[in-house]
């Protein structure tokens, strides 16, 4: 049962991101253009200039993140945040795509590795408080397999890239939703979700209130000066969860939203798979996934460590 959700957790992730990359940056009048009946296979994603750089099924920046944070978990059994550093690095020096604009500024910094939480906070000083993207979130899932201290885990990973308190609030709070749906078998209510939100930032309430409304359209996830936003993306993951029936039903309504369509997704179907497992993901979305061997390699071998460590 845990294992399944673990797995869940993990592919929920990366089938979000790589579906939602063929909406990613579209509006919603865009979406229905290009997609008349709605998106809803790796297959119908458009071959434009963004999305033809990756192939079909292919996860984006979002999934390559959360693996940097997961493969330092497996090599040292425990929470080293340099060594999580070094990762971020090494996957930035190659050049990836899809990078977000905060977390390159962040990275491209020469003493990150050493200084990482001190450049985050330098650059969120440098946006005058302002930079608040989903960079931090969108690799978060991981995090809420951890079997404990995952509120401070949360925070210092995120804090790595993202200094801004809306981001760590928006971090904790998916960890710990994804915690507690692993672990417990149990969904935080709403009122427990807010509170967390009320001990970061004031700012977060007012979208886990209109997550919480029937229409995902108040979210405005496609408005396109803030679609990277933090609360955002937390809004989109949080109304998915209190509204979808099954792990398909939120994967696609996510994703047909537009906006920030891939990080959206990743966040919200890495909660679902926490919900409902990895049996419940119908099998076209996991075997369409380009690097599928290498997810399930890491979702063995994060189990045989979260199984055996004495740290988490
Ligand atoms: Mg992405």
């Amino acid at each position: 049962m845990t294992i399944d959700k673990i797995k869940g957790v993990l592919f929920g992730q990366a089938i979000g991101d790589a579906l939602g990359l063929g909406t990613e940056s579209m509006s919603k009048k865009e979406v229905e253009l290009y997609y008349p009946n709605g998106l809803s296979c790796y297959d119908e994603i458009i071959q434009d200039y963004h999305r033809s750089r990756w192939n079909k099924g292919d996860w984006t920046d979002d999934t390559d993140m959360m693996v940097c944070i997961a493969e330092a978990i497996i090599k040292d059994k425990f929470i080293n945040l340099t060594a999580i550093a070094q990762n971020f690095k090494d996957w930035f020096n190659g050049e990836p795509m899809g990078i977000g604009r905060h977390t390159f500024k962040v990275l491209a910094f020469a003493d990150y590795v050493q200084y990482p939480q001190k450049v985050a906070n330098v650059i969120w000083e440098l946006s005058r408080g302002t930079s608040a993207a989903n960079g931090g979130l969108m690799r978060t899932s991981v995090v809420g397999l951890l079997k404990e201290n995952v509120e401070q885990y949360a925070s210092d990973i995120c804090s790595l890239t993202h200094y801004d308190p809306r981001c760590i609030g928006s971090c904790v709070i998916v960890s710990l939703l994804i915690n507690s749906l692993v672990y417990q078998n149990r969904e935080l209510s709403y009122e427990e979700v807010v509170s967390i939100a009320r001990k970061y930032d004031s700012r977060i309430e007012e979208y886990v209130e209109l997550a919480k409304k029937d229409d995902i359209a108040l979210l405005e996830l496609d408005e396109c000066n803030s679609m990277g936003y933090t609360l955002k993306t937390l809004g989109a993951a949080l109304w998915i969860l209190w509204h979808s029936k099954t792990f398909e039903d939120g994967l696609l309504a996510v994703v047909n939203e537009g906006g920030d369509a891939d990080t959206n997704a990743a966040v919200a179907c890495s909660v679902l798979g926490a919900k409902y497992g990895y049996s419940s993901i119908p099998a076209k979305y996991i075997n369409g996934l380009v690097e599928k061997n290498k997810l399930f390699e890491l979702a063995n071998n994060f189990i045989d460590v979260i199984n055996s460590s004495k740290f988490f």
